[in-house]
C-alpha cells in the first residue's frame, strides 16, 4: 500500500496521543516500523541514553522516492486506509504518527530504498521541516537516525532518568521484540558495545539464550507444540521454566499478542493460576509466551503506545493461556507432594521447656521479673520449637509465638542497615570464585547499579559471553547457595524508584536470604540468641516486609479462654 493520510473520520477514532515519551520510545516506534516493513534484519544503535543518537537501520521493503516526506506528515500512514482495515490489522503501526512526533523533538535523518529503485532517497528534517533533500545510494532498505533528542523540548528532558536507566529500558525493549521475531537478526549497540545479538533463524529457544542465558534457556519448556494452526481458535506458543526455576517478580513474564509485546494482567494471572501449588508464596514463573488469534479478537487501538490491549473474549482467552501452561508443567514436572514437617512437636530430645542448668526438671515457674528491653520487647524465655518454625516463648504476659524466619529477617535488616550506615556492609571473599549466568536484564542492572553493589559488598567480574565471577558477596550470604540469592539481589534493584527505596529492597532481599529458614531445627541455644537479638531491634514486631514477626497470647486471653475469669 502507498502512504496516503488518513481521512479525519479515521483519525478521529483512533487513539492518539503521545508516543514520544522517552529514548525508548522512540526506538519501539522506528523498530516497529522495521518490522512492518518485513526486515529479516535490524540494527539498533544508541548513545548517550539515546538523547544524543539513536540510529535504527533495516532491511525492510524501504520507502519509495516520490513518498519519503509524506511519511512525515502528521497521519500519513501505507498500513491502513479506512475503519474497516483499523479492524483487520495486524501490522505493528497504523496511525501515522511515529515520524511526524519524532521529527517535531529531534533532528532526524532518513535514508531509504525500496526494491525497485536504483537509488536512495535522503532527507534530513528539523523541527519537522525537511532541510535537505537528495539522491544517495543505499542497500535496499530504511535507516532512520535521530540525535540531541528533546533539545528543543527542556521540560521532557530533565523528566528523564539517568543513561543507564534509559539503557536498560531500550536494552528491555529490545529483547522483548527480539522474543517476539526469532525470525529476525536484532543487533543492539549501546555506547560502542555489542549489547544483544540474536541469529534471526526462528528458533525462539536461540533467543532465550541470549536473553537469559544457556542454562536458563535451557530448562526452559516448550508449551503449545502440539495446537494445530491455522484454525479460528487462539493459539499459544513459546515457553516456560520449570517449577524449579522461578524469580521474585512479574519482570520475567513476556507477552505477546501476533507478536505485539503487551501488558496483560489477563494473560499473567492465567500464567499464574497454572503454576498454583508449584511454586512457593512470593515466586513467579519466567514465561515467553505468544497468542496467535484474529485481529477481530483483539483491539490494539485502546492506548497510544498500544501496549495495552482489549480482548473480546476473556474467558476464551484466559482458560487457552491457563489450560496450555498447567498441561506442560503436568505432563513435563512431577507435582510435588506437599510434605509435613516429618518432626512431631515437642520431640523427647527436644527439651519442651528451658530447664534450670542445675540439672533440676524444668518447670513451668516464671521469671517474672518485669523488664523490657529497649525495643519495647518485653525479656522472652525461649521454651521450645514448633514445628521447626516458631519459637515458643513466655514473657512477663503469656506467650509468644516467633516466626523464626521472618525474626531473623528483622534482626538482618537492621544489621545490614546499621553496617551501611557505617563504613559499608561486610563483604566476604569466596575461597574459590563462583561463576554465574546472568540475564540480560541483570547484566545491565550489574552495569547500571555498580556502585550500590559495591557499598553492599559484591565483587563480580564480567567472565564471558553473559557469566560472571562472583568473587565476594555480602559475609551474610556467604556459606549457602549463594547464586540465586545474588540473581535476587540484582533483580532487586531494578525498581526504578529513588535510591533509598532501592537500597531498601536489596537490604531486604539480602535479609530474606540470609535469615533461617522455616523447617530448620534449631538448638535452645540458637533460639534464645535469636530472641536476644530481637531485643535490641528497633522494630521488632514486624519482617521488612511489615509481616507479624509474633504472635502474642496475653496472660489475660489465656486465663479467659480456660474460662478461669
Ligand atoms: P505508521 O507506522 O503508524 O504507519 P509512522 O509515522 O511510523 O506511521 O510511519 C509512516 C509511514 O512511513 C509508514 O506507514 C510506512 O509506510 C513508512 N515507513 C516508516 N518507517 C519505515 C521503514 N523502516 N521501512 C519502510 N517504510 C517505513
Ligand atoms: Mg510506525
Amino acid at each position: 500500500m502507498s502512504i496516503c493520510v488518513l481521512a479525519p473520520e479515521v483519525v478521529s477514532k483512533i487513539a492518539a496521543g503521545e508516543v514520544v515519551e522517552r529514548p525508548a520510545s522512540v526506538v519501539k516506534e522506528l523498530m516497529e516500523n522495521s518490522l512492518d516493513a518485513g526486515a529479516s534484519q535490524i540494527n539498533i544503535e544508541v548513545r548517550g541514553g539515546g538523547v544524543n543518537f539513536i540510529r535504527v537501520s533495516d532491511n525492510g521493503v524501504g520507502i519509495f522516492q516520490g513518498e519519503a516526506e509524506l511519511a512525515f506528515y502528521r497521519y500519513a500512514t501505507s498500513k491502513i486506509a479506512s475503519l474497516a482495515d483499523l479492524e483487520n490489522t495486524t501490522s505493528l503501526g497504523f496511525r501515522g504518527e511515529a515520524l511526524p512526533s519524532i521529527a517535531q523533538v529531534a533532528q532526524v535523518e532518513l535514508l531509504t530504498r525500496s526494491k525497485e529503485e536504483i537509488s536512495g532517497t535522503y532527507l534530513c528534517l528539523r523541527e519537522g521541516k525537511v532541510v535537505e533533500r537528495g539522491a544517495r545510494a543505499n542497500p535496499q532498505g530504511t535507516t532512520v537516525t535521530v540525535r540531541n533528542l528533546f533539545r528543543n523540548v527542556p521540560a521532557r528532558l530533565k523528566f528523564l532518568k539517568s543513561s543507564t536507566t534509559e539503557n536498560s529500558q531500550i536494552t528491555d525493549l529490545v529483547s522483548q521484540y527480539s522474543l517476539a521475531f526469532p525470525g529476525v537478526r536484532f543487533n543492539l549497540i549501546i555506547d560502542g558495545r555489542r549489547v544483544l545479538h540474536t541469529p534471526g533463524n526462528g528458533k525462539l529457544r536461540d533467543v532465550l539464550v541470549q536473553v537469559y542465558g544457556l542454562e536458563t534457556a535451557q530448562a526452559m519448556l516448550e508449551i503449545g507444540k502440539s495446537s494445530r494452526e491455522g484454525g479460528l481458535a487462539p493459539v499459544v506458543s513459546g515457553y516456560i521454566s520449570p517449577p524449579s526455576l522461578s524469580r521474585a517478580n512479574r519482570s520475567y513474564l513476556s507477552f505477546f499478542v501476533n507478536q505485539r509485546w503487551i501488558q496483560s494482567r489477563l494473560m499473567a494471572r492465567a500464567v499464574e493460576k497454572a503454576y498454583e501449588g508449584l511454586l512457593m508464596a512470593g515466586r513467579h514463573p519466567i514465561a515467553v509466551i505468544n497468542l496467535s488469534l484474529l485481529p477481530q479478537w483483539v483491539d490494539v487501538n485502546v492506548h497510544p503506545t498500544k501496549r495495552e490491549i482489549r480482548f473480546s473474549q476473556e474467558p476464551i482467552i484466559f482458560n487457552t493461556v491457563y489450560g496450555t501452561v498447567r498441561r506442560t508443567l503436568v505432563e513435563r514436572v512431577p507435582v510435588p507432594e506437599v510434605s509435613l514437617s516429618p518432626h512431631p512437636v515437642f520431640t523427647p530430645e527436644q527439651q519442651p521447656l528451658e530447664g534450670p542448668s542445675d540439672g533440676k526438671k524444668p518447670g513451668f515457674v516464671l521469671p517474672l521479673i518485669p523488664h523490657v528491653a529497649p525495643s519495647g520487647l518485653p525479656v522472652l524465655r525461649v521454651l521450645g520449637q514448633l514445628g521447626n518454625t516458631y519459637i515458643i516463648a513466655e514473657g512477663p504476659d503469656g506467650l509468644y509465638l516467633i516466626d523464626q524466619h521472618a525474626a531473623h529477617e528483622r534482626i538482618l535488616f537492621d544489621k545490614i542497615l546499621a553496617q551501611q550506615a557505617k563504613e559499608g556492609v561486610e563483604s566476604q571473599s569466596l575461597l574459590e570464585p563462583l561463576t554465574i549466568e546472568l540475564s540480560l536484564r541483570q547484566e545491565e542492572l550489574l552495569r547500571a547499579r555498580q556502585e550500590i553493589l559495591a557499598r553492599f559488598g559484591f565483587v563480580i567480574e564480567p567472565f564471558g559471553e553473559r557469566t560472571y565471577l562472583l568473587r565476594a558477596v555480602p559475609a551474610i550470604l556467604a556459606g549457602q547457595g549463594i547464586e540465586e540469592p545474588v540473581k535476587e539481589a540484582l533483580d532487586s534493584l531494578e525498581d526504578d524508584a529513588d535510591p533509598a527505596e532501592r537500597e531498601e529492597k536489596l537490604t531486604a532481599s539480602l535479609a530474606c536470604h540470609g535469615a533461617i529458614r522455616a523447617g530448620q531445627i534449631l538448638s535452645q541455644e540458637e533460639m534464645r540468641e535469636l530472641v536476644k537479638q530481637m531485643e535490641k531491634v528497633t522494630s521488632p514486631r514486624t519482617c521488612p516486609h511489615g509481616r507479624p514477626t509474633m504472635i502474642h497470647l496475653s496472660s489475660g486471653l489465656l486465663e479467659k479462654e480456660f474460662g478461669r475469669i
